[in-house]
């Protein structure tokens, strides 16, 4: 519970701010500081409408089986992406016997800040041409109005045929609730990707103070990063979105540090996603089974098959109902701590 206080002001002007920030200068400093390591690469792939880099920071070894893509701050104004990925970067950078493990199974490509010129400006959601960079991914980017966009699909392109494409992508934001958006498109195997979706849920449960569960069965958000990227490259994406205020499995209010923390737990939610996908067709990025995405009727697919359930809290595929709080509180609060 916050309580009042007094501030001082030693200056005549006062910022506040919902989120905790993280700012362009904070990314600098993180990126110099990790820039050394034999495990990191930074590279820009392009620039945003005002000429500024952006930069992919790519973690782990071209060998490892798995590649993982990260996207923050497509939302200006949604800095908890930023946390996150700083904390998960740290811990796969510690050097321990688990990190190694870690980076035996996957390697991370992260696009730390999608929308450089809004959080630079402190704008809200859009870019400087006034384009929501979590839209319009069902079809290619448009290079004049989100270049930003532009740059990220050709990164991609570049990736798949060197081999190199991400079996799961996550897009990282924030809203007064902080759920895994599960969304639906019309394709066929939707299932199988709904039951992947349900394990990786699972693993947040696992390793992390995640416990707010996923969207409906019935949520469908055409054009995000989330939809289209499994639409059209057929790779496992998803967007999760982190409650800004509060932390209800903790009683904390959100902050930089807790983000932190949930970004070290999330090494190893991704490294037990990784050992469970190994082996199956998509872990080399082929989801659908070497097929084009197509489209299906979504009435005929609900009245048919029912992907009803995946994901929808405290329910499994079928719709059962499960005991997602198998973790006593105080275990998950040592589980954030590795
Ligand atoms: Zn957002």
């Amino acid at each position: 519970m916050l309580t009042p206080t007094s501030i001082e002001m030693p200056a005549t002007s006062l910022f506040v701010a919902r989120a905790e920030p993280y700012r362009v200068s904070d990314l600098n400093r993180f990126m110099d500081e990790i820039k050394a390591s034999p495990l990191v690469k930074i590279g820009a792939i392009g620039k945003t409408v005002q000429g500024r880099d952006l930069e992919i920071i790519r973690v782990g070894r071209d060998v490892a089986p798995n590649r993982v893509f990260i996207r923050a701050r497509a939302h200006p104004w949604e800095p908890v992406g930023n946390w996150v990925v700083e904390g998960l970067v740290r811990r796969l950078l510690k050097g321990d016997a688990d990190a190694e493990k870690f980076l035996a199974r996957y390697s991370v490509c992260i696009l730390p800040m999608a929308n450089k010129d809004g959080v630079e400006r402190g704008g809200t959601r859009f870019n400087s041409q006034g384009w929501d960079l979590n839209r319009k991914w069902d079809k290619p980017a448009d290079p004049q109005f989100a270049p930003e966009n532009a740059a990220l699909e050709r990164w991609l392109d570049a990736e798949i045929k060197a081999g190199r494409r991400p079996s799961f992508a996550m897009d990282l934001h924030n809203d007064a609730n902080g759920m895994l958006h599960i969304s639906r498109p019309d394709i066929p195997d939707i299932e199988k990707y709904l039951e992947r979706m349900a394990h990786f849920e699972q693993c947040l449960r696992d390793h992390t103070w995640f416990t707010v569960g996923s969207t409906k069965p019935t949520f469908h958000n055409p054009g995000t990063l989330g939809e289209g990227w499994f639409q059209r490259f057929g790779i496992d994406a998803v967007i999760l979105e982190f409650n800004c205020n509060y932390i209800e499995s903790i009683k904390e209010p959100a902050l930089g540090r807790h983000w932190m923390t949930f970004g070290h737990g999330l090494v190893a939610a991704f490294d037990e996603r990784a050992a469970r996908v190994r082996g199956q067709p998509h872990d080399a990025g082929d989801v659908l089974g070497g097929q084009q995405p197509r489209r299906v009727d979504r009435q005929a697919r609900a009245a048919g098959r029912g992907a009803a359930g995946a994901g929808h809290p405290g329910h499994d595929l079928r719709g059962r109902a499960v005991d997602h709080g198998r973790w006593p509180r105080a275990d998950r609060a040592r589980s954030v701590c590795r």
